[in-house]
């Protein structure tokens, strides 16, 4: 059953159909059967998309941040308004519990959309000044950067357009946003209702389709910026084409975060950290603590309590308040997670402690959806690809080790650093630990918080620059500095003979 109409795309304040018919079908995750189908844009589109922007830059840009924070609180009151409608549209598009999304999904935006309004109304945009002498001094002010382009992953749909257009929009800035071509559906919900709120046409416009649309604009000539969340692979690939007219980016990409179990730590504690850090949103979530390392002595205990609280994974109906576990996302992504657990117990040779490559047993008429196992295994080795590869799926891997020293140098030993966490009742300790560890993100007793005042990116292959936060909004200005000479005559060295 298709439960959704024809999504199209939007700019200059309304929906618009591309201009060459060429379409995309979207899948629900939970029964496979097809949720809706989606215009594609052709460059033609995409062009008069970002011409939109453009056109509606220099209005908004000079709008005093005052009265854009107005518009963007609207906006959150909007979305908390309809939290229970987005939160589900959420859910058939991803497959993640209604549960998640009506608690996070929208709301963790709306959060982020009250801050950037908060911040730029009170100051967040001013500059410096600087006395130089008596007559000259310098001032900085920031300047909106011009067109911008969002491209989001499939994951956390509207809360990545939402951690984009928020500081972007706060700034002054216009965007073109690309949802992921698997969870579309909150594009057009997201700019009708900034339109409502009262943002000009085309301050934010949507296009869809897959990586030929993303590659087009973040090819661009005209755009300014490219803040975009996915893969390492693809971010590699459009940093290199931003390079190329040296535009500005954010990257926010994947992971393979550590996750510490001291020796003084309360197992019960960890043990609830490590399943929130693989399990949740059925570990689609790009900070995930996959590995997950427990002294060679707390190993036995660990395993047991886990064991007993994986009975808590609860698949069933998505809006069923009660379901805490959905499908994977799409059947691409199915066939990947399967194929590194199926890597995990015939090459790597890891021990399988729960789950593994039966379908679980589901209601009836969900039996062809993307369903998996949260799956765990143990005794692995840091050289397992299971270990190493970010698999972005309900899979856990236990490592044990012996010292501190040893367990932060192998928690640092590899070519991500997106989080990594620490779980003790000795608070100089996680300190100690924390101030070692290699990665933008990081949580002592606690996994996955990720509020609108803490600025989240990732170091070496994870990522460039920052979301949220004080911090965030500098990602979306360029600084100016005015030296003023006010002596009355023009100081030159070319005065006299
Ligand atoms: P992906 O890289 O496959 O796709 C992301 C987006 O890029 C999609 O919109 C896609 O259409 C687009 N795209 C593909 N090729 C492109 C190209 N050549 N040029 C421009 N755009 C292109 O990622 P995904 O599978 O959608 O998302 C999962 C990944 O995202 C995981 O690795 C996860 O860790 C990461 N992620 C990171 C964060 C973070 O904040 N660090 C948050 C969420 C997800």
């Amino acid at each position: 059953m298709v439960l959704y109409s024809p999504q199209q795309l939007y700019y200059d304040g309304r929906h618009q159909d591309a201009a060459v018919p060429n379409y995309f079908p979207v899948t629900n995750p939970s029964n496979a059967t097809d949720l809706v189908i989606v215009h594609s844009a052709s460059r033609a589109d995409i062009d008069a998309a970002i011409k939109s922007a453009q056109n509606a830059f220099p209005l908004w840009s000079r709008t005093p941040p005052v009265q854009r924070a107005r518009i963007l609180l609207r906006a959150a009151e909007l979305l908390r308004e309809r939290n229970e409608s987005f939160a589900r549209v959420e859910t058939h598009d991803t497959g993640k519990p209604f549960s998640e999304t009506s608690t996070v999904d929208v709301l963790s935006g709306a959060d982020v959309l009250e801050y950037y309004a908060g911040l730029v109304a009170s100051g967040g945009l001013n500059g410096e000044t600087a006395r130089l002498r008596d007559d000259a001094w310098v001032y900085t002010t920031k300047e909106a950067l011009g067109v911008c382009v969002g491209i989001g992953a499939w994951n956390y749909p509207i809360q990545i357009a939402l951690w984009k257009s928020a500081p972007c929009l706060a700034a002054g800035n216009t965007m073109v946003y690309k949802p992921s071509e698997y969870t579309p559906l909150h594009g057009h919900l997201l700019a009708s209702l900034y339109t409502e709120a009262g943002m000009p046409p085309g301050v934010f416009n949507v296009v869809h389709g897959a990586g030929d649309v993303g590659a087009y604009l973040t090819s661009h000539p005209t755009v300014a910026k490219v803040s975009f969340t996915g893969q390492v692979s693809t971010g590699q690939k459009v940093a290199a084409s931003a390079a190329g007219r040296l535009k500005y980016v954010t990257m926010e990409l994947g992971g393979k975060s550590p996750l510490i179990v001291l020796p003084d730590a309360g197992v019960e504690d960890a043990v609830n950290g490590a399943m929130m850090a693989n399990f949740y949103s059925t570990g689609q979530v790009c900070t995930n603590g996959t590995r997950v390392f427990v002294p060679e002595d707390m190993k036995v205990e660990f395993q047991r309590v886990l064991l007993e609280k994986l009975r808590y994974v609860r698949m069933g109906d998505l809006m069923d308040p009660n379901t805490n576990f959905g499908p994977l996302v799409s059947k691409v992504h199915y066939d990947k997670v399967m194929g590194y657990i199926k890597h995990g117990i015939e090459v790597d040779g890891a021990t399988l402690l729960y789950g593994g490559l039966d379908k679980p047993s589901v209601l009836k008429d969900m039996k062809n959806g993307f369903w998996i196992q949260p799956t765990v295994f143990t005794d692995c080795s840091d050289e397992m690809k299971i270990v190493k590869e970010e698999i972005f799926g309900p899979v856990m891997s236990i490592l044990t080790y012996k010292t501190i020293d040893e367990v932060v140098e192998r928690a640092n030993n590899t070519p991500m650093g997106l989080a990594a966490g620490v779980f003790t009742r000795d608070i100089n300790q996680a300190h100690a630990v924390t101030a070692k560890l290699q990665a933008g993100i990081t949580w002592i007793n606690t996994w996955g918080e990720s509020p609108a005042e803490m600025s989240v990116g990732g170091w070496k292959m994870s990522g460039m620059g920052v979301e949220n936060g004080r911090r965030g909004l500098e990602a979306w200005v360029r600084n100016k500095s005015t030296l003023v000479e006010n002596g009355g005559s023009v100081a030159s060295v070319f005065c006299k003979l």
